[in-house]
């Protein structure tokens, strides 16, 4: 009577539950409307937040350092570090942190194409003019 050992099993139950938990989240999706927790009108599962609170978070229109950020010196303007420009899409607030906690503490990865788009956003317009300027300088259109 040899039976096969239960740590290989172990695994799979917790993939099981993960998927039953996954599955009973979905269900309660469709049956109740999702509420937006900014304001608590009705609000598109995938986004987390209605438009308006979406649009009501605020966002950088020019790069920070990190480098003098992670120094405590003032991060915008910084020409000393180059390499070290970023682009923030969101201020991090209460909305912004209402989206981010649903994705990383409550497993709701259907916002992640959603702030995907949102982190893309600041770099489109700086892309354009590069691709724009390197088309004018080659003689390319
Ligand atoms: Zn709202
Ligand atoms: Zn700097």
């Amino acid at each position: 009577m040899n039976e096969p050992p239960l740590g290989p099993a172990l695994p799979s139950a917790r993939r099981l539950a993960a998927s039953l938990v996954g599955l009973a989240r979905d269900l309660a999706a469709l049956a109740l409307p999702q509420l937006c927790p900014g304001c608590g009108v009705a609000a598109e599962p995938a986004r987390l937040l209605c438009d308006a609170c979406l649009e009501r978070i605020p966002r950088l229109a020019m790069p920070l350092c990190a480098r003098c950020l992670a120094h405590g010196r003032e991060p915008v303007g910084c020409l000393a570090h180059p390499g070290h420009r970023v682009w923030a899409a969101w201020v991090y607030e209460e909305r912004s942190a209402l989206v981010v906690q649903a994705l990383k503490y409550r497993e709701r990865i259907g916002l992640a194409p959603g702030l995907g788009e949102e982190l893309a956003r600041p770099l489109r317009p700086r892309r354009a003019r590069t691709w724009w300027s390197r088309c004018r300088s080659t003689g390319h259109d």
